[in-house]
């Protein structure tokens, strides 16, 4: 039996629950709020907890993995690693100043207290800035602290930027990308570590899958060659007959990305009837 740690409830959870769903592997639901839930068809127990205390659970071998954002486990420097980047949860720490603030650069930033939820980062860009500021540590609601003139500066998550822009502020300085990981801390037993290995297997296979598109179009005959360039498929496309005399379906397997740029060289290359549909899980 493998045990993660999850948060609790926050930001985290409904993503983390997600995509341990998409992975096949499903809970028992219960109503009461409960510390500790095992899988019903995986050998899985997950423990629920605040994600600042997850870093230290997984250092510690009272779990042996656990998912969290990765500031969170920069902030803790506990003796964990980061085993794999999970796609979501994305967001950025970043200082922010008073929209009237007058910033230039970095100098700027001295002499200033700055107010963070995250002391040992900021110490760490500080210092490595050379910059010499104060540090107030306050745990929540860090965007208000200069407003109500505790801080000059705020050290902080963001995201889209809206709760700045709703508190007067604005951001100045990125110091760190975050997304959800998930970390591990200790060498495992060869019994658990294939557990874990069969875990990250289907995590890889869901969220690759994320990043691809299922193509099926159809394509005269004589274009075919030409519409098999346009497509970078996982080997090479399929090809089938169509009823229609002259005409083939042609299935392959492209990346999200490359979605809107494909599809104008295909029409051109006389492809017809382009359909695209989301993947549920992609191994390789
Ligand atoms: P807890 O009660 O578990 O201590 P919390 O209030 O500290 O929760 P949340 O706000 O739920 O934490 O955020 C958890 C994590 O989600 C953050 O550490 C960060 O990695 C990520 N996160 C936070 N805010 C955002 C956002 N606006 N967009 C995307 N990800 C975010
Ligand atoms: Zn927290």
């Amino acid at each position: 039996m493998l045990t993660v740690a999850i948060q609790k409830s926050g930001r985290l959870s409904e993503a983390t629950l997600k995509l341990l769903n998409d992975c096949g592997i499903s809970f028992r639901n219960g109503n009461t709020p409960k510390l500790k839930s095992s899988a019903t068809n995986f050998p899985l127990q997950i423990l629920f907890l605040r994600d600042d205390d997850i870093p230290e659970c997984v250092a510690d071998g009272i779990t042996d993995a656990g998912i969290v954002g990765e500031n969170v486990c920069a902030e803790k420097e506990k003796p964990v690693e980061i085993i794999e980047r999970l796609g979501f949860a994305q967001c950025r720490l970043s200082i922010a100043v008073p929209r009237e603030f007058d910033y230039q650069s970095q100098e700027d930033l001295n002499g200033l207290n700055i107010a963070t939820s995250y002391p040992n980062l900021l110490g760490q860009f500080l210092k490595t800035q050379n910059i010499r500021a104060s540090i107030r540590e306050i745990s929540g609601s860090v965007e208000v602290a200069p407003g109500i003139g505790w801080a000059d500066a705020i050290f902080d998550i963001v995201s889209t930027g809206s709760t700045l822009i709703s508190n007067g502020l604005k951001e100045v300085e990125t110091v760190m990308e975050s997304q959800a990981v998930i970390i591990a801390g200790k060498p495992l037993s060869p019994e658990k570590e294939a557990i874990r290995e069969k875990l990250l297997f289907r995590i890889r296979a869901v969220n690759r899958a994320k990043n691809y598109k299922y193509i099926l179009l159809n394509s005269p005959n004589d274009a075919l060659e030409r519409i098999a360039e346009i497509l970078p498929g996982i080997k090479s496309p399929t090809v089938m007959p169509l009823a229609l005399e002259g005409w083939s379906s042609v299935h392959t397997v492209i990346r999200e990305d490359d979605f809107w740029e494909l599809i104008e060289d295909l029409k051109d290359a006389g492809a017809q009837g382009i359909l695209a549909t989301p993947i549920g899980k992609m191994v390789v």
